[in-house]
């Protein structure tokens, strides 16, 4: 007899997914919903793109590649990256790896650097997925409380090192709160990190989402890449171009653990998918600048939203806000996003990103009439408060 409780590891069990399945349920209860829940931008792929992928496909881009990426889609990485953090990458040197996906690149750089009986740090509010890449490869995720204003600094981290301390992963602009650390917040995490020997990861899939006023002085994002090449820099195809369901991202870093993680990738991913690698070879040509602007224009619609009605987080960057649900309301989010449903607002509570379930996380990637109503509901929501 199968007997699932026999078969299923501990490390799947330790895997909780209910609080974003339960999310994702309610929101599909409802016929016509205002999603404001969407983690995927609302633009569609741009033209020259999808062409250049389905041309590849005709083509026959359609076997595996190298276990490191195709060949031109390495070269275009890699100039894109001597011009925008000044790393000098050879397109045929091991320290790139095109991935499937950010998760991808996250997962294998998590096999190589962790096991367990390690330490690695994470904010909290965290993506969804990084606490869950504890059990999936070892090592106790420790969380570092950023709230109120959800900056991961280096005074929040160093208390939180030990001799187990392996990895400090850091993603700005964040999901879930749209916050952009400083060059000098950066720049702090780098030396710490390089005096007390840990692997600094950066997820960056929201690189190019960084508004005017979240740009550093010394490019469009800042990133530890611009004072360091002892880190692993994660960037993703899927948020900047509109395909996530392409799954496509990239690493760089250290020669040494790039090696280790293609090894990984031979024996589990196998490579990024052909023919989207093929396809994006031209992707960082494509000027996204106008989808960027009305991003912010957006990003804007939300601060004015909330403005005297709740605390929102300092967004930004990528397309989300982390909006504290009123405690004169004496409501947890998820009940305030249970309120929010009825009331035809998809919205995910905080507890699904975070230890609290204080805030909720809100994404502005959805079309501007959907987002004025769902602001204006939310607003009126959270003022029945006074
Ligand atoms: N990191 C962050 C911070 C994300 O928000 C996401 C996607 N929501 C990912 C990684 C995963 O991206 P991908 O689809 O490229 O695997």
């Amino acid at each position: 007899m199968i007997d699932p409780d026999r078969l299923v590891s501990s490390r799947a069990r330790s895997v909780d997914v209910s609080g974003i399945r339960r999310a994702f349920h309610l929101g599909a209860t409802l016929e016509n919903p205002i999603n404001l829940s969407i983690g995927q931008p609302d633009f569609g792929v741009p033209e020259s793109l999808t062409r250049a992928t389905i041309k590849a496909i005709e083509d026959g881009h359609n076997g595996y590649t190298m276990t490191g990426g195709a060949h031109d889609l390495r070269v275009a990485v890699a100039d894109n990256l001597r011009h925008d953090v000044d790393w000098t990458i050879g397109g045929g040197e091991s320290d790139l790896i095109i991935t499937s996906g950010t998760s991808g690149a996250l997962l294998l750089a998590f096999m190589v650097l962790c096991e367990e009986g390690c330490e690695a740090i994470v904010a909290d509010p965290y993506f969804v997925i990084y606490p869950t890449l504890g059990p999936m490869t070892g090592p106790k995720i420790v969380l570092c409380d950023t709230y109120p204003d959800f900056r991961m600094t280096a005074e929040r981290v160093e208390p939180l090192i030990t001799d187990k301390t392996r990895v400090l992963l850091l993603n700005t602009p964040s999901n879930p709160t749209g916050v952009v650390l400083s060059d000098t917040e950066i720049s702090d995490l780098v030396d710490l990190c390089e005096r007390r020997g840990i692997m600094l990861i950066s997820d960056e899939i929201y690189d190019l989402f960084t508004f005017a006023d979240g740009r550093g002085k010394t490019g469009p994002c800042p990133s530890p890449a611009r004072y360091t090449k002892n880190m692993l820099l994660i960037r993703g195809f899927g948020k900047t171009y509109g395909c996530t369901g392409w799954r496509m991202g990239y690493a760089a870093g250290p020669p040494w653990l790039i090696d280790e993680m293609a090894k990984f990738q031979q024996y589990s991913f196998v490579c990024a998918p052909s023919m989207a690698q093929a396809g994006l070879v031209g992707a960082f040509n494509v000027d996204m600048s106008g989808v960027v602007n009305h991003f912010e224009r957006r990003r804007d619609m939300v601060r004015e939203a909330f403005d005297g009605v709740a605390n929102i987080s300092d967004c930004r960057g990528a397309f989300y806000a982390f909006v504290e649900v009123p405690p004169a309301l004496g409501m947890s989010a998820t009940e305030f996003c249970d309120l929010a449903i009825r009331h035809n607002v998809v919205t995910i509570p905080g507890g699904v990103f975070s230890e609290r379930d204080t805030h909720i996380r809100l994404s502005f990637a959805c079309p501007d009439e959907q987002l004025t109503e769902g602001l204006a509901i939310l607003r009126s929501l959270m003022q029945s408060a006074g």
